[in-house]
């Protein structure tokens, strides 16, 4: 095996591999490379590793089971910190988590902990064995409001304490962005629908199509649970507010049918990307891996200022993708609809802004035309529109909730995405926020009535 990441990566072949351009990217390890790589951890006490995890999991719990052959043992010490396992050992930013914080990093290559995590979660499914049952029933009842990360992980918690959970979701399937917004590259939408699956094992009650807010509405859920956990993470694309913007698509749209229809996804010879961030690499990618011929980041700020994780933007950088900093677009060039283009001007980056980051300031007579026969957005989420529609407190557009997980409104609690004002949201983030979240909403429930 290749010991790090960065080896496999260039092992891999520069797109588009026919048939397989959408596969996941890393082959799982073999039973004889998973040994090895679990003989190599030094059981850390204390490990560093394991206060890196936002969930906290045993690492070298986990990896010493490996080592003695016990995999359901090990799958057990992962899922009591992260029931999302399976999701997490494939789309962390392992790099900045565990295995950055990994003592062998420093001057050895560190442990492969996300593909050694992939390994037992991959047995445990492959096994189709259930870690946990649903505990004995309390009578309580919660309604939890979006099925991502964040929302499975409470309501599987809630469940294993014995509370009746249903689980509202608006979309035709469950999992969140795990199933529609992370590329296969990555995450298969198997993986997150076998999640969707071990969690409705504990009996949570799943209601597809249900937009919480129309039908039912949130009083209506307030009337007939106990508690409620707001888990709806973010919204739609924003608006650029430029001419000829309706001829660009939406990248999480366009993820989406890399997911779920890829040979109905028409992908351009020379796209532009608008965006810097994790979801423009992701769309990037996309299109080169489907075909394109050209693929152009355009970014308003300078590689210092990319959200994007470094790994991330190395990555893109070897698929071949061309990166634009300081440009902003301005109009869309497209004869009765089919795109010519894209119009930017050059930018100079000046004082902080209000997020902090140089505000970036148009350079007058600069105007370049890129030419593109296909632009896709990708420049974020809005913030959850359900927070002012129920009138909660919010900070910069997120729900406010204290250190138990409730929002303004008593009985309601929140978390993953939709209350991250602070930091970067990523998975691992709403797992833990659902696992945190259910204990509060326990101890409400249990302790107070
Ligand atoms: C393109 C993209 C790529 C990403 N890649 C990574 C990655 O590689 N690694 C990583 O760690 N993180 C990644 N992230 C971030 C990660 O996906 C999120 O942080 C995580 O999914 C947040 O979980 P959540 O449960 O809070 O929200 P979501 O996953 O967004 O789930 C919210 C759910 O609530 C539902 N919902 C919303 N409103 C309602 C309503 N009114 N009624 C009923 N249901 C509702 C939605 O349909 C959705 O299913 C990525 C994000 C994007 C957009
Ligand atoms: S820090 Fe590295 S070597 Fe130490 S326990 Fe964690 S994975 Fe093993």
């Amino acid at each position: 095996m290749k010991d790090t990441l960065e080896e496999q990566l260039t092992d891999i072949p520069s797109p588009p591999v026919p048939g397989a351009a959408l596969q996941e990217l890393l082959p799982p390890l073999t039973e004889h490379e998973a040994a090895v790589e679990s003989a190599r951890c030094l059981m850390c006490f204390d490990a560093p590793c394991t206060h890196a995890c936002p969930t906290h999991i045993d690492i070298p719990k986990f990896i010493k089971k490996i080592s003695t052959g016990n995999l359901l043992g090990s799958g057990r010490t992962i899922l009591e910190s992260n029931l999302l396992g399976a999701t997490c050992a494939r789309v962390c930013p392992v790099q900045e988590l565990c295995e950055g914080a990994c003592v062998l990093g420093a001057e050895h290559k560190p442990i492969a902990i996300g593909r050694l995590q992939r390994h037992v979660m991959d047995h445990i499914y492959g096994k189709k064995r259930d870690i946990f049952q649903a505990g004995r029933s309390t009578g309580k009842r919660v309604a939890i409001v979006g099925s991502g990360p964040a929302g499975l992980s409470c309501a599987g918690e809630l469940a294993k304490l014995g509370h009746g959970v249903t689980l509202y979701e608006r979309r035709s399937l469950a999992g969140g962005l795990s199933t529609y917004g992370i590329i296969v590259l990555r995450e298969p939408v198997e993986v997150a629908l076998a999640e969707v699956a071990m969690v409705r094992r504990l009996g949570v009650r799943l209601e597809t199509g249900k937009d919480v807010g129309v039908d039912p509405s949130v009083a209506n859920l307030q009337k007939n649970f106990d508690a409620v956990f707001l888990s709806v993470g973010l919204g739609s694309t924003p608006e650029l507010g430029i001419p000829g913007e309706e001829f660009i698509l939406d990248g999480l749209q366009y993820i989406e049918a890399s997911k779920h229809q890829p040979s109905q996804l028409r992908v351009g010879r020379n796209v532009v990307v608008i965006g810097a961030g994790n979801t423009a690499i992701d769309c990037a990618t996309i299109a080169r891996r489907l075909g394109a011929e050209r693929v152009t980041m355009v970014y308003r700020r300078s590689e210092h200022e990319m959200t994007a994780y470094a790994h991330e933007y190395d990555f893109v950088k070897r698929e071949g993708v061309h990166v634009w900093f300081l440009a902003q677009p301005v109009k869309v060039h497209h004869e009765n609809g089919v795109v010519r283009g894209l119009e930017c001007v050059r930018i100079s980056l000046g004082e902080p802004d209000s997020s902090g980051r140089p505000a970036p300031k148009p350079i007058a007579g600069s105007s370049v035309l890129l030419p593109a026969d296909q632009i896709v957005k990708a420049i974020g989420q809005n913030r959850p529109s359900l927070a002012s529609r129920l009138g909660l407190e919010t900070e910069k557009g997120f729900i406010r909730v204290n250190d138990e997980f409730e929002t303004s409104s008593p009985g309601i609690f929140a978390g993953g995405d939709c209350i991250r004002a602070k930091g970067s949201a990523s998975t691992v983030m709403a797992v833990q926020d659902g696992k945190l979240a259910a204990r509060s909403i326990h101890q409400r429930l249990v302790h107070y009535g």
